[in-house]
């Protein structure tokens, strides 16, 4: 028996570990496991489990096409297939993606390693993007993703008459699930899971929406609708990343051919094609050194914060008052929607990490938690970044009253989200608290009553913040330091796209 072990790739297309399995001949039972370790940490949250579950249905729904079905349990891995093993017998085969997750799948793939082994069961594992397992050298990085990204769609194996050749295990079906998707109160528009949706929306991104990705993906007004949306379902797996790539290289060849084609999508299209491949760029970093989850890239940045926690800070910044609107109303904003697009992430980071002096270790496991395409290889790198301690990229402090100024002029983003500001006008949207008296009672913004007075003071605490960054970087050894990250992780030249 093959069993086909479905993690953070929940789809029944262009998957190769399914392919293998039906190709083998042998009998196959499809699996996903909700294991109690990962439910239960402190960065997993019933919204992932919710967008888990949809994907889940859509999945089995898909199995059965191809005469298979979906097995679901709970518990440990090896305790989970040593029950199966018991149940149907023996099992020849393990077949699975590879994971570059937290450090608990780590460990917990070290136990699967060594259940196969006591078992006789062969674990076949094979890549489902651009990341690459093993030594590997960052120079030719960038050209061997573009090679994974256009390697031809795995097909399906299909025999006559039948949707497939794969011949299913009978198990005890599909669960209801029905207690395990409800939403905490709030939440409600929050994005389903699911294969068919994760394609619908690409479709409407490549066919319509994208043409303003590039011009609305900065503001929180805009970024709703002209950013693809797909993280949570590249992040769930329940589309490819290299489908993605290949259906937007269609697009972008059909427009070509069009002459009639509208100004603006070939640079936004672009710019979506490069992040697809920041996407494996940055969990790349995570697969080389697991140890990003919990430490510094750069180790001259040790003890910069740690010592330094505020709770008091940290409790605001995470409830969304902090007396800065833009800052307020993203966390807001991310807690109602889970997704927050990348300018207004890299704001809250910068603001916990700079303005408030936080480290950026209990404010990322917080994020992560609200984030439905929370990406361990994505979110640790991109903390440390917008944290200032990886030693290879400037820093990068946000004014969050500049970003509202740019980015929601208006003040309508921050006026939803925040609604204590709804009256105050237009020329103090951005730093409420400078209201005289007389406008705070006219608005019915009373500030430190209605509304919080800023936490810390904006230039003070940056001011403050650049003087340990900097003073941290001098001398060789901070240099040589920097130069060792470089070396191991930093981004090279950018590969040819047009292939
Ligand atoms: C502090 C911080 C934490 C983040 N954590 C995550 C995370 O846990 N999971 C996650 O998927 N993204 C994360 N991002 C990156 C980025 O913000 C999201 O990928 C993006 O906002 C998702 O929306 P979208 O699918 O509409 O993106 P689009 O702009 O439409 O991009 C398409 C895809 O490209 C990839 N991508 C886009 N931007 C980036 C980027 N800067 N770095 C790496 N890949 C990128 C994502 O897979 C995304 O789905 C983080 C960014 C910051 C600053």
């Amino acid at each position: 028996m093959n069993i086909v072990w479905f993690k953070r790739d929940l789809r029944a297309y262009d998957h190769e570990p399914l392919r293998q399995a039906i190709k083998s001949g042998d009998p196959i039972l499809c699996l996903f496991v909700f294991e109690p370790a990962l439910i239960s940490a402190d960065t997993f949250d019933r919204l992932h489990r919710g967008f888990i579950v949809d994907c889940l249905r859509d999945l089995h729904a898909s199995l059965i096409q191809l005469g298979l079905s979906l097995h679901v349990r709970h518990g440990s891995m090896p305790d989970t297939l040593e029950q199966i093993a018991a149940d149907y017998g023996k099992i020849s085969t393990l077949r699975s993606h590879e994971e570059t997750g937290e450090m608990i799948t780590y460990v917990r793939d070290r136990a699967v390693r060594t259940w196969c082994r006591q078992h006789a069961v062969e674990w076949v594992e094979t890549p489902q993007n651009g990341v690459i397992r093993g030594p590997y050298s960052r120079d030719g990085w960038s050209r061997k993703w573009l090679d994974r990204m256009s390697a031809a769609p795995i097909e399906l194996p299909k025999a006559p008459g039948l949707p497939c050749s794969g011949r299913a295990v009978a198990g005890p079906g599909f669960p209801a699930l029905t207690g395990l998707d409800v939403l905490p109160p709030g939440r409600s528009a929050v994005q389903r899971g699911g294969t068919d949706a994760g394609l619908s929306l690409l479709a409407s991104f490549l066919n319509d929406r994208g043409l303003e990705y590039r011009k609305g993906m900065s503001s929180p007004a805009t970024a709703w609708s002209a950013c693809s949306r797909l993280s949570p379902y590249i992040a769930w797996g329940a589309i490819s990343l290299k489908d993605i790539y290949q259906r937007t290289r269609q697009r972008q060849q059909q427009l070509r051919a069009d002459k009639q084609r509208k100004a603006g999508w070939m640079q936004s299209l672009s710019s979506f094609q490069g992040r697809l491949r920041w996407h494996c760029h940055f969990i790349q970093k995570l697969e080389d050194e697991p140890e990003l989850e919990f430490q510094n890239m750069c180790r001259i940045y040790d003890g910069m914060r740690e010592d330094s926690f505020q709770t008091s800070l940290f409790d605001a910044w995470c409830a969304g008052q902090t007396g800065y609107p833009m800052v307020d109303a993203c966390m807001r904003a991310l807690q109602q929607h889970g997704w927050l697009n990348f300018r207004m992430r890299a704001m809250l980071v910068s603001f916990a990490s700079y303005h408030l002096w936080l480290d950026w270790r209990p404010t990322a496991r917080f994020l992560a938690r609200h984030f439905l395409d929370y990406e361990p290889g994505i979110h640790y790198t991109q903390f440390q970044m917008q944290s200032g301690v990886t030693g290879i990229n400037s820093v990068r402090i946000y004014s969050p009253a500049k970003q509202l100024v740019d980015h929601d002029p208006t003040g309508e983003f921050v006026r939803r989200y925040v609604p204590e500001l709804a009256a105050v006008p237009d020329t103090h949207i951005a730093e409420p608290h400078r209201m005289s008296h007389d406008e705070q009672v006219k608005t019915g913004c009373l500030i430190g009553k209605s509304y919080p007075a800023p936490i810390v003071n904006h230039q003070e605490a940056i001011a403050a913040a650049k003087r340990e960054v900097y003073a941290r970087r001098r001398g060789p050894e901070a240099q040589a330091e920097c130069q060792r990250v470089y070396e191991r992780h930093g981004s090279r030249r950018r590969p040819n796209n047009r292939r």
